[in-house]
């Protein structure tokens, strides 16, 4: 029986706190070594105190300066910033870094947790749509695994459990459909903030909660399919399923679909991950299947909700061009939250970001890092559609 050390970078976010729920449900399977956190340092402190890590980082140096005083009793070794990050992803008392920083921050601490030759269990979406190439090839260099935490990818890592691309016709990630999933289109351009924050089955962080209601998770969550399971963009299929009981599906060339099910708790998958390739008892809520009233399918609704569409050109052009719509998405989804910018502006702003790229195939990272800046700043600066809310 093996107990995994586990890093957990974003440990005060949604996926942080599930994980932490994980590791005092299965103490004798993970030991927590390592925190990190942007800026929430009194959350971060409690954590510390529970868990006793071996080491923490902070990503923000104000933050990182307030921690260190409410630190002096326990002098915990404590790491600030990027480098800071790295520093942790890296301890050598881990054998698993866990990345669940919302957004790109989580990189390179992944790149060098693979370096150093530890597996990462992946919740960071961004940074395999950014990078999914490199990240990949690294991990088969170094002979590391990459454990995908996403509700969908870990569902369809546990169905195709080590059978070949060739053997897989098509991959089918399941969609909740998101708040707006029956709202004719016309009304879109009025939904509020508050609206697009209540996702029907999942309690998650805010920017995954807004790319929810504008399908941009489920394109991104594409194009890691394609990363991940090493098949192209048009064997990568999207099926609405407001359940969110099927977690997603493979279709294999055998006509042979494999599904997983479980409740909507994304404790799940980060057990699965940690525990990998065994499985452990939980205190988890099992399906009732008596209680199930239905499970429903239904097409995605392409032509009012454009991002997947958006998604396949990225994924299917790849270079550069999935940096870019990730990184204009960031920012339009900021805006949004700001209420910069109407619901409908999210979309257009990445669409025209998108068609003002000159993309670069098979980029290198630096090539990525800076198709990633020139996004933000063209959708940061210009703001197209931003500025039409209404
Ligand atoms: P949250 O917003 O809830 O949490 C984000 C975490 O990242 C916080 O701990 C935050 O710290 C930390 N963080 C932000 N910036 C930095 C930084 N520069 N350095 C160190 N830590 C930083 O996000 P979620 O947990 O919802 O999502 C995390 C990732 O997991 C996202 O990529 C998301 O797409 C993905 N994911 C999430 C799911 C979910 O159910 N929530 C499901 C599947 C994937 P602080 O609070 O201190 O600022």
């Amino acid at each position: 029986m093996r107990k995994r050390r586990v890093v957990i970078l974003g440990s005060t976010g949604s996926i942080g706190e599930s994980a932490l729920k994980v590791a005092r449900d299965i103490p004798d399977r993970m030991e927590v070594v390592g925190l990190a956190a942007g800026k929430n340092v009194a959350r971060l402190m409690e954590q510390a105190r529970e868990f006793s890590p071996r080491a923490i980082a902070i990503g923000d140096e104000t933050a990182a300066a307030e921690f260190k005083i409410q630190n002096s009793k326990f002098k915990i070794p404590t790491h600030v910033g990027d480098d800071g990050l790295c520093e942790l992803a890296t301890l050598p008392e881990a054998d698993m870094v866990l990345i669940s920083i919302v957004g790109t921050a989580g990189l390179r601490p992944a790149l060098a947790a693979i370096e150093a030759g530890k597996d990462i269990a992946v919740a960071s979406k961004e940074i395999l749509v950014m990078a999914g190439e490199a990240v990949m090839a690294a991990a088969r260099k170094k002979g590391v695994q990459v454990l995908p935490v996403d509700s969908e990818h870990n569902a369809i890592f546990q169905c195709i459990e080590g059978r070949s691309p060739e053997q897989v016709r098509r991959i089918i990630l399941t969609a909740s459909g998101g708040p707006f999933r029956t709202l004719p289109a016309a009304d879109l351009e009025r939904v509020t903030k508050a609206q697009a924050l209540k996702h029907p089955t999942w309690v998650m962080g805010a920017k995954i909660t807004i790319d929810s209601a504008t399908l941009f998770n489920k394109g991104l969550e594409m194009i890691e399919a394609r990363w991940l399971f090493d098949v192209e963009m048009a064997r990568v299929d999207v099926i609405v399923h407001p359940q969110s009981i099927i977690h997603s599906m493979v279709e294999f060339v055998d006509n042979s679909v494999l599904a997983q099910l479980s409740a909507t708790d994304m404790c799940f998958p980060i057990q699965f991950a940690v525990t990998w390739p065994e499985r452990v008892p939980n205190r988890l809520p099992p399906l009732d299947f008596t209680k199930l009233a239905k499970l429903e399918f239904e097409a995605p609704r392409t032509k009012d909700f454009p991002a997947l569409d958006l998604a396949r050109w990225a994924g299917t052009d790849g270079g550069t061009l999935p940096s870019v719509m990730n990184a204009a998405n960031e920012i339009a989804v900021a805006a949004f939250l700001e209420d910069r910018c109407s619901f409908p502006a999210i979309w257009r702003t990445v669409e025209a970001v998108m068609r003002a790229h000159r993309n670069i195939p098979h980029a290198s990272l630096a090539e990525i890092l800076a198709a990633d800046a020139w996004a933000r700043a063209i959708a940061a600066e210009k703001a197209w559609h931003l500025r039409n809310k209404n």
